[in-house]
C-alpha cells in the first residue's frame, strides 16, 4: 500500500467542529448550507467551495462560496457530465491543479468559474453512491493538499450524514434521487455452473452502513479501533493457519496479503488520525479507505490494483468487526430473490443459505471443480465465475440479470434487456421441457449401445433428481456433504437414519456410496485434526488417508451403511486409493463391522459390493493387483486431472488453463478404459467431466458406459448419446488419440455438429 504523508488533523477537526457548530445553530436548510460552504472553504483556505447535491437525477448546484450566487439552484449536470459529474459517477476524489487538463473538464458560464485554475472534489457518499459533490476551486493552479483532501473527505462523509438524518435539506428530495437508477453495466466472467437467473444483489458479507461519522468521545473511539485491530489480526492469524484446509473458501495468497495489511502500521496510524480529526472509529476507516483508494487509483497499476481489492475486503471487515455486524448475509436471513455475491465460498457456507431464495452465485474467484462449485451445480444454482472488480460496479440490492450459458451478467438492466432475458428463460425452459421428456427414455445410441446415466448426489434433496430425471441410479452418493451441513460430527444413529432414508427413496436403484473424503477443499470445522501444518491439503491428509488412521471415524460409518442397507445391496466406495493395500483396509473395515453385526445376529445387506476412485494416477499402475478384489472402479475426473496436470482444482488462477479434452488426459482415460475391460472390471466415470456433453461425448468415445453426473445434466447427456453413433465417435476418438491435435475440442465439437450430434 503506497503510504501517504503523516497528516496533520488539526484542518479536518476544525471543519468537524465548524459544521457541528452550524448544525445545533437555528436557521432554515440553505442558510445552514451555505455557512458550511463559507466555512469549508476558510479552513482550506480556497476561493471556492460549492456543494452539489443529486435531485431528480441531476447534480443541482445547492450552494456556494466563491462561485456567482445567482447559479444556485440554476446550474444543473447530469451525471458524468463535467468533472463533478465525473467524481458523481464514479464515486471517485480529483484533486487537479489544472482543471482544464482533465478530458471531462467542462465549465459552466452562469458561475463565473473560468478563472480558477485548481480544483479538487470529493463525492457525498451514501449507501455506496454519490448523492452528491463537495469540491473546492482556487486561482492558482495548486494541488490541495493531503490534509486538506482528507478534510474535505471528512466534510463530504458528515454532509452525508446530516442528509440522511434529514437535518441539512429535506431528505425527501435526496432519497428519490438516490434510488435512482445509476445506469446499466455489463460484466462478464467464467462459466462455472450453466443458468439464469433473476434477482438482487445480496453480498455474502454485507457492507457496513455508517450510521454515525462525528464521535462524541475520542479516546473512546480510539479504544474501540485498537481492539478490533486486535481482532483482526487473530481472525487473519488463524485463518493462515487453517489455509490448508482452504477455511472459507479464501485463497492462501489472498490471506498473504490480508496479513500484510493487517499488520501495515501506517494505516492504522491513518485511522487513528482521521479518528483524532474527531470521526468514529466507523467513519474513520472509512475515510481512509476512501484516501487510498484514490491513491491508489492515481497510481495507475494493475497489480496495485489488485492489492486494492485485498485491501477493500480487509477494510469491510475491520469495519464489520468495529460495528459488530459480523454476520453473512445467510445468517442474517433472504428476504427476497438473491444473487449472492462473494469473493469466494466455501461449501458449507453455499449450504446455509436458503435454497428457494439463492437464486444465483458471482464470484470474484471460482474454479469449475471446486466442491462448492459441484454442491452448487447439483443444487441447480448457477454461477458466474471470475468476474472482476464486481463491486465497483453492483451495489447491494441492485436488481441483476444472470444469465451464465452466455457468462454475461447485467446490473440494473433497462426494461429492454429484462425482456430479452424473460424471452431467453423461455427458450431455456423449452429446452428443460424437450430434455424431461426424455426422462423415461434409455441412454440408447443410435447403433444400439446401452449406457447407465446415474447422477451424483450428496444431500437428502437430491433424493427427488433420480426419479424427476429418470436416471439409473446414484454412482455418486458423497457422504461428506452430511458431515460439512452438519454443526458437529455424525454420530452414529443420525447417519444410519440418513442412509436408511436414502436408500428408501432410491427403491429398486442403485446408490454408491463413497465414504468421507473430507480434507482438501472440505474442511470440517468442528473437525480439524491435522496437527501439521499442509502447504498442499488436495494432496494431503484427506478422504481415505484420514479414514484409515482415524479409524473410529470410518468404523462408525461402515456399521451404520451396512445396518443401513439390511436386506439389500451395499455399494460402498472408497476415494483417494492410490495403492491397493489402502483399498484392502478400507475393506477390512468393513468386513469386520460385517462380522461384528452377523454376531450379533442383526440382519445384514444381502450383498456388500466394494468399489475404489481412481482418481489418483498411481491406481492406475496397479489395476491389475486390484482387480480380483474390485466390485466395481470410478473414475474422478475431477481429482484425476488435477494431479494428472499439477494444477489444484480450486485454485482460480488455473481455472481455464487445462482441457479434459487434451491429449494427455484422453489417452490416461483410454488406457484405463481398455484396462478395464481386459480385466472386466465394472467401470464408470463420476466426475464433472462427464456432465458436459461434448466431454461426455468423447468418454463414449473412449469405451466409457457408465456415467455418474450432475442431475441437471442428466437430460442434456441423454440427448447426446441418443443422437450419436458409438462406433464413429470411437473412431473420432481414435485419430484424436493418435494424432494429438493442439485443438482437440474444437475437432470434436466440429465433428459433433456435422454428424448432428446433439451436445446442446
Ligand atoms: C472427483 O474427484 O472427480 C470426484 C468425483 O470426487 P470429488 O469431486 O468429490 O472430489
Ligand atoms: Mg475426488
Amino acid at each position: 500500500m503506497p503510504s501517504s504523508p503523516s497528516t496533520n488533523p488539526r484542518t479536518a477537526r476544525n471543519i468537524l467542529t465548524g459544521l457541528r457548530s452550524i448544525m445545533a445553530s437555528r436557521g432554515n436548510a440553505q442558510a445552514k448550507l451555505n455557512q458550511v460552504v463559507d466555512r469549508i472553504a476558510e479552513a482550506v483556505n480556497s476561493e471556492v467551495c460549492s456543494i452539489y447535491l443529486r435531485r431528480d437525477g441531476l447534480l443541482e448546484l445547492f450552494a456556494t462560496h466563491g462561485l456567482n450566487p445567482e447559479a444556485v439552484h440554476v446550474t444543473k449536470l447530469a451525471m458524468g457530465e463535467g468533472l463533478t459529474g465525473f467524481i458523481a459517477k464514479n464515486v471517485e476524489t480529483l484533486n487537479l491543479d489544472e482543471a482544464a487538463s482533465h478530458p471531462d473538464f467542462q465549465y459552466r458560464p452562469e458561475t463565473g468559474e473560468e478563472k480558477f485554475h485548481s480544483f479538487a472534489g470529493v463525492p457525498i457518499i451514501r449507501n455506496q453512491r454519490a448523492i452528491g459533490v463537495l469540491c473546492a476551486q482556487h486561482v492558482d493552479p495548486r494541488r490541495y493538499s493531503e490534509e486538506e483532501i482528507e478534510a474535505f473527505q471528512t466534510a463530504a462523509m458528515v454532509l452525508s450524514e446530516l442528509i440522511g438524518s434529514a437535518d441539512l435539506v429535506d431528505d425527501s428530495l435526496i432519497e428519490n434521487n438516490n434510488l435512482q437508477d445509476a445506469g446499466a453495466d455489463r460484466l462478464s466472467g467464467l462459466q462455472l455452473v450453466k443458468g439464469k437467473a433473476s434477482g438482487y444483489a445480496v453480498f455474502h458479507q454485507p457492507r457496513v452502513k455508517i450510521e454515525h461519522t462525528v464521535a462524541d468521545d475520542t479516546e473512546a473511539e480510539r479504544h474501540r479501533v485498537y481492539s478490533a485491530f486486535d481482532k483482526m489480526r487473530d481472525q487473519i492469524d488463524q485463518m493462515t493457519s487453517q489455509a490448508e484446509f482452504g477455511v472459507a473458501g479464501e485463497h492462501i495468497e489472498v490471506l498473504e496479503t490480508y496479513k500484510m495489511f493487517a499488520y501495515d502500521e501506517g494505516w492504522s496510524r491513518r485511522i487513528n488520525e482521521a479518528i483524532d480529526s474527531g470521526l468514529t472509529a466507523e467513519a474513520a476507516i472509512e475515510r481512509v479507505q476512501q484516501h487510498t483508494r484514490m491513491r491508489m487509483r492515481q497510481i495507475d497499476d494493475p497489480l496495485l490494483a489488485e492489492r486494492m481489492h485485498d485491501l477493500e475486503d480487509l477494510a469491510n471487515r475491520l469495519l464489520r468487526i468495529v460495528s459488530g455486524q459480523m454476520s453473512t448475509a445467510a445468517q442474517m436471513g433472504l428476504r427476497k430473490d438473491t444473487i449472492l455475491i462473494a469473493r469466494n465460498l466455501g461449501p458449507a457456507e453455499l449450504l446455509e443459505y436458503d435454497r428457494r431464495r439463492l437464486k444465483g452465485l458471482v464470484l470474484e474467484e471460482g474454479s469449475l471443480t471446486a466442491h462448492v462449485t459441484i454442491i452448487a451445480r447439483a443444487m441447480g444454482i448457477p454461477i458466474l465465475g471470475r468476474v472482476k472488480n464486481i463491486k465497483q460496479f453492483v451495489r447491494e440490492d441492485d436488481h441483476l440479470l444472470l444469465n451464465v450459458d452466455e457468462n454475461i451478467l447485467f446490473v440494473r438492466p433497462s426494461s429492454a434487456m429484462e425482456e430479452a432475458f424473460q424471452a431467453q428463460l423461455e427458450l431455456s425452459q423449452k429446452k428443460r421441457e424437450t430434455y424431461s421428456a426424455l426422462r423415461d427414455q434409455d441412454a440408447v445410441s443410435k447403433d444400439g449401445t446401452r449406457v447407465i446415466v446415474n447422477i451424483n448426489a450428496g444431500l437428502r434433496d437430491d433424493m427427488a433428481m433420480l426419479n424427476l430425471t429418470g436416471a439409473d441410479g446414484i454412482g455418486l452418493f458423497r457422504t461428506e456433504f452430511q458431515f460439512l451441513v452438519a454443526a458437529t460430527l455424525p454420530g452414529r444413529t443420525g447417519q444410519l437414519r440418513f442412509y436408511k432414508d436414502v436408500l428408501e427413496a432410491a427403491g429398486d436403484k442403485p446408490v454408491i456410496f463413497r465414504t468421507v473424503d473430507i480434507g482438501g477443499d472440505k474442511p470440517l470445522p468442528y473437525f480439524q485434526p491435522s496437527d501439521i501444518q499442509e502447504d498442499n491439503p488436495a494432496m494431503g491428509w484427506r478422504a481415505l488417508r484420514i479414514g484409515l488412521e482415524r479409524d473410529a471415524l470410518m468404523k462408525v460409518q461402515a456399521r451404520s451403511l451396512i445396518e443401513a442397507a439390511a436386506g439389500k445391496t451395499l455399494n460402498v466406495m472408497f476415494p483417494m486409493v492410490a495403492e491397493p493395500w489402502e483399498f484392502d483396509e478400507a475393506r477390512a473395515v468393513f468386513e469386520q463391522q460385517l462380522a461384528f453385526l452377523r454376531s450379533r445376529k442383526k440382519q445384514l445387506p444381502l450383498k456388500l459390493r466394494y468399489g475404489a476412485m481412481l482418481e489418483v494416477p498411481a491406481l492406475a499402475e496397479c489395476l491389475d493387483v486390484l482387480a480380483p478384489r474390485l466390485d466395481f472402479l470410478s473414475i474422478g475426473t475431477n481429482d484425476l486431472t488435477q494431479f494428472l496436470f499439477a494444477a489444484d482444482r480450486s485454485n482460480p488462477k488455473l481455472a481455464e488453463r487445462f482441457d479434459w479434452l487434451s491429449p494427455a488426459i484422453l489417452r490416461f482415460l483410454k488406457r484405463i478404459s481398455d484396462t478395464a475391460a481386459r480385466l472386466d472390471i465394472d467401470l464408470s466415470v463420476c466426475g464433472e467431466m462427464g456432465g458436459r456433453p461434448l466431454d461426455a461425448l468423447a468418454l463414449i468415445g473412449l469405451g466409457i458406459r457408465n456415467l455418474s453426473i450432475t442431475p441437471a445434466s442428466v437430460g442434456p447427456i441423454k440427448a447426446m448419446i441418443r443422437s450419436v453413433d458409438v462406433s464413429e465417435a470411437a473412431a473420432l476418438l481414435d485419430n484424436v488419440l493418435a494424432e494429438a491435435p493442439a485443438n482437440p475440442r474444437d475437432i470434436i465439437s466440429n465433428w459433433a455438429k456435422a454428424h448432428n450430434v446433439d451436445v446442446g
